[in-house]
């Protein structure tokens, strides 16, 4: 599948997983079409590392590789460790749905990562506190109706 790399300055570098247990899914909670590289340069000003995805979906279908799929990503406390995180632009809780191309370029998305990683399990980020014992990371993402789909792909 068609992933677009961006040349991007990570500041801090990148340190490995050990496992990969899980493909998490998220919804960025924003717009539908967000400039990723001004949203990249604004984590860094906040002293983050870039992007804590590993790949994007953008409304119009298009990948973007985030954090490389090997590294530690920023998108899921508690699993961080042994995870993999997709998140399509928009907010899927009570507001947008998925457009038609973000929908078919998920499945290649998890397709691919499948390939990448066999036993991985896919989730909705709403589901980590459960699995991790933890309220404090509760969340409503991916969004309900995002998260709904998630058992047909
Ligand atoms: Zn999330």
């Amino acid at each position: 599948m068609n992933i677009i790399t961006k040349d991007w300055p990570w500041p801090h570098g990148f340190s490995g997983r050990n496992s990969t247990n899980y493909i998490i899914i998220h919804h960025t909670a924003g717009p539908q079409m967000q400039d990723i590289d001004e949203i990249f340069q604004e984590h860094c000003n906040l002293g983050w590392n870039g992007i804590g995805y590993h790949r994007v979906i953008k409304g119009d279908g298009t990948t973007v590789q985030g954090r490389p799929d090997w590294a530690i990503g920023a998108h899921a406390e508690g699993l961080n460790y042994c995870s993999v995180g997709v998140s399509l632009e928009g907010n899927f809780e009570g507001v947008g749905t998925p457009t038609e191309a973000q929908i078919q370029a998920l499945k290649d998305n998890i397709v691919d990562l499948k390939e990448k990683y066999p036993e991985a399990k896919i989730i909705g980020h709403r589901e980590v506190a459960e699995i991790v014992d933890n309220p404090q990371v509760a969340t409503a993402c991916p969004g309900e109706t995002l998260y709904e789909m998630l058992g047909s792909l």
